[in-house]
């Protein structure tokens, strides 16, 4: 299975990623976090990457495009996984479809998460990440809005999107998205590989 978990900064993706990838028994991919861990580490693509996170900016789709090919080559993805904050442009969702088909597999379904945006700022004030000023949360709700929602349509069309009320704890929005997944038969879906 390759799940996509939508929405935006602050909905509960991280979290709900988690859950689902232990329910499924899939790894969870990050490229906010594997981005964080490039910086701290100081590693080639942290070095790349730094100047966007700090602004709240979009990492360019061709560094994205490529840590997420190397994650999604290696063997535990191979069996499936949840994706949690790529694709956030058309380009990388382009990119991870000719990705993904060249393995003989493609997504099963594009979960987006809604909440309320006042909710959405209360929430990422008390995470207090360091991209989690109250600028830096504004510009990347903005950035948001203007280059990842056009995502949703493209999934649209795919006849993949679904989406889930987020304005809940932690469990009931859990329960929505398993419940979710079921009613489309996307829990028990075989990788290909
Ligand atoms: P949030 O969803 O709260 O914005 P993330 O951890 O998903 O947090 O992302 C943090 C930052 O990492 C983003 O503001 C951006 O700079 C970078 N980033 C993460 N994923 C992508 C992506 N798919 N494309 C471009 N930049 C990304």
């Amino acid at each position: 299975m390759v799940i996509v978990l939508f929405g935006a900064p602050g909905v509960g993706k991280g979290t709900q990623a988690q859950l689902l990838a232990d329910r499924y028994g899939v790894p969870h991919l990050s490229t906010g976090e594997a981005f964080r861990r490039a910086i701290q580490e100081n590693s080639e693509f942290g070095a790349r990457a730094r100047h966007y996170v700090e602004r709240g900016l979009l990492v360019p789709d061709e560094v994205v495009t490529a840590i997420v090919e190397q994650f999604l080559s290696s063997p535990p993805y191979l069996q499936g996984c949840i994706l949690d904050g790529f694709p956030r442009t058309l380009p990388q969702a382009q990119a991870l479809d000719a990705f993904l088909q060249r393995q003989g597999r493609a997504v099963d379904a594009v979960v987006n998460i809604m909440v309320a945006e006042d909710e959405i700022i209360r929430r990422l004030l008390l995470r207090g990440r360091p991209d989690d000023s109250e600028a830096v949360i504004r510009q990347r709700l903005q950035v948001y809005a203007e280059q990842t929602q056009p995502v949703l349509d493209y999934y649209a069309q795919q006849g993949k999107l679904r989406s889930v009320d987020g304005n809940a704890d932690i469990e009931t929005v859990h329960h929505r998205i398993v419940q979710l997944l079921r009613s489309i038969s996307v829990d028990n879906v075989p990788s290909s590989q």
